[in-house]
C-alpha cells in the first residue's frame, strides 16, 4: 500500500531530512585523501547523537554502520571500514539516513576525493542532473514511468548506463515503503503520483556496463566491468505546489 502523508507527518520527515543533510555536510568534510571510510561513518554517528536522531541503516538486515560508503566501482551498500583508505582521484558515494520521532530521511551524494579526472566529473554531473530531472517530475498526476524515463533518458544521452537491480522507493515510517521507483520507465506508465506521496529517488549511473555484482560480504554492490558508478538521492514529497525536497539543510 502506498500511504499518503499529512502536512504534520511531512514536517517530521523534513526534520529527519535536515539531520541527513547535516550528516552529509560533515561526511563531505571528512572524506579527504588519507581518511578511511570508517572515519566518515564516525562523523555521521556524531551528528545523529547531537540531533537525538536514530539510525535507519545500523542493524538494517544486520548492516554494521550508519552510512553506506561506496567508492569508485562500488555502486551502493559499501560498508565503512578502517581498511578502505580514500585516495586522491577517487569518487565516493555517501548514503545517509536518520529517524526523527519515527519518521525517516534517506539521501545520497557522490563526491570527488581531491582532484578527479574529467570523465569521473562528467559521471557525477550527469548523475546529479538525472536526480534533478526526476525531482521535477514529482508533480501530482505524473507517473512513476515519467520519473524513471527522466533519469534514463539523460543517462543514456550521456553514454552512461542505468543500474536496474536497485531502485528508489517510498519512505515514511519505514525507510523502504511501496512503491518501488525504477530509474527507467515509459512516460505515462505506472502509478500516478498524488499530493502526500513521499519518494526517495536514487539514480545509480554507471560509466560502463549496467551489470552489477554483489561481493562475498553480502552487501557491497560493484559494477561487473570495474568501471565507476555514481549515486545521488533525495527524499521528496509531492505537494499541491509540486515537489518539496525534504533532505535539505535547515
Ligand atoms: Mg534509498
Ligand atoms: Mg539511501
Amino acid at each position: 500500500m502506498v500511504t499518503i502523508k499529512t502536512a504534520e507527518q511531512i514536517a517530521l520527515m523534513r526534520r529527519a531530512g535536515r539531520v541527513v543533510a547535516e550528516m552529509h555536510e560533515f561526511c563531505i568534510k571528512a572524506a579527504k585523501p588519507g581518511a578511511t571510510t570508517q572515519d566518515v561513518d564516525a562523523v555521521a554517528r556524531e551528528v545523529l547523537a547531537r540531533r537525538n536522531a536514530t539510525s535507519n541503516f545500523l542493524n538494517y538486515h544486520g548492516f554494521p554502520a550508519v552510512i553506506c560508503t561506496s567508492p569508485n566501482d562500488v555502486i551502493v551498500h559499501g560498508i565503512p571500514s578502517t581498511t578502505v583508505v580514500l585516495e586522491e582521484g577517487d569518487i565516493l558515494s555517501i548514503d545517509c539516513g536518520a529517524i526523527i520521532e519515527g519518521w525517516h530521511g534517506d539521501a545520497a551524494i557522490t563526491v570527488p576525493i581531491g582532484e578527479i579526472d574529467e570523465e569521473s566529473q562528467r559521471l557525477l554531473t550527469v548523475t546529479k542532473a538525472c536526480l534533478d530531472d526526476a525531482i521535477a517530475e514529482i508533480v501530482a498526476g505524473n507517473s512513476l514511468g515519467d520519473i524513471g524515463h527522466a533519469v534514463e533518458s539523460r543517462a543514456l544521452a550521456a553514454n552512461f548506463s542505468v543500474v536496474r537491480e536497485y531502485v528508489g522507493h517510498g519512505i515514511g515510517t519505514a525507510m523502504h515503503e511501496e512503491p518501488q521507483v525504477p530509474n527507467y520507465g515509459v512516460p505515462g506508465k505506472g502509478m500516478r503520483i498524488r499530493p502526500g506521496h513521499v519518494l526517495a529517488i536514487e539514480p545509480m549511473i554507471n560509466a560502463g556496463t549496467q551489470e552489477t555484482q554483489v561481493l562475498s560480504d553480502g552487501w557491497t554492490v560493484v559494477t561487473q566491468d570495474g568501471q565507476r558508478s555514481a549515486h545521488f538521492e533525495h527524499s521528496i514529497a509531492c505537494t499541491e505546489n509540486g515537489p518539496e525536497v525534504l533532505t535539505l539543510p535547515g
